[in-house]
């Protein structure tokens, strides 16, 4: 398993590289996001081995034991949708929350961080595709969501994160990071406080290059680097 995951690695490091040069961007500006839920203990352990220090989980009681074994080599990433009643387990544990996506939620991560003394990374998240399936903001509702959250003092905004569409070509996906890096600008350009959204998580093992070209600084992957060994089967 150890060489198979050391294999993806090099592969994606390849493709990064490449989507970097064709878009003059420095490879080093854009983060591998491990997300490991539906993976195992041993693999989330033997992605850190290799080096990736960034992890992405999506399921507050499957995280739990690999945060207790674990949880000080990497830095956790809350990337699902986060339910208010989980937020006291979140907050502290992970650094980034991918996730935002209302007030009530903020106002929770909030008040656990201020009961903790901890600050979260927070992404607002965006559903630029309109999908109803997908939770998100929509565009417009965005500068106001962020006016909003920079009163409080334990959500620092460090982006926005969308998640597109699957496409079978995932040039079709191109519209939708640019959407978001639009967005970015106007979050950035309104210099509000706790609001410095200089990040933007976009792009998934299906679409991740196009992502990189339209300015992703995250990219979040899970099959093409880990595959899905635990995912429910219904
Ligand atoms: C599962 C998940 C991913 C990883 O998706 P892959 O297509 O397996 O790379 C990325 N982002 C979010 C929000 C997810 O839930």
């Amino acid at each position: 398993m150890q060489q198979k995951i050391r294999e993806s690695i090099a592969e994606i490091q390849k493709r990064i590289e490449q989507a970097s040069l064709r878009s003059n961007r420095n490879p080093s500006e854009i983060k591998i996001v491990a997300v490991t839920k539906y993976s195992t203990l041993e693999t989330t352990k033997a992605v850190l081995d290799e080096g990736l220090i960034h992890i992405g989980e999506s399921k507050v009681q499957d995280v739990i034991p690999k945060l207790n074994m674990l949880g000080d080599r990497g830095i956790w990433h809350f990337i699902g949708h986060l339910q208010t009643n989980k937020v006291k387990d979140v907050v502290g544990h992970f650094r980034y929350i991918h996730s935002l996506d209302r007030i009530s939620l903020a106002k929770e991560i909030e008040k656990w961080g201020k009961k903790k003394e901890v600050k979260t990374n927070c992404f607002v998240q965006v559903n630029v595709s309109g999908e109803e399936s997908k939770f998100g903001l929509k565009p417009k509702e965005v500068l106001e969501f962020v006016k909003e959250t920079s009163k409080m003092e334990y959500i620092t905004i460090c982006g926005l994160m969308t998640m597109a569409p699957f496409e079978s070509n995932p040039e079709d996906t191109r519209p939708i990071f640019q959407k978001l890096r639009e967005l970015q600008e106007e979050v950035k350009s309104l210099q509000l406080p706790h609001a410095p959204a200089q990040d933007l998580s976009m792009g998934m093992s299906n679409d991740f290059e196009v992502a990189i070209e339209e300015g992703a600084t995250f990219i979040r992957l899970g099959t093409i680097l880990v595959g899905q060994e635990l995912k429910p089967t219904h």
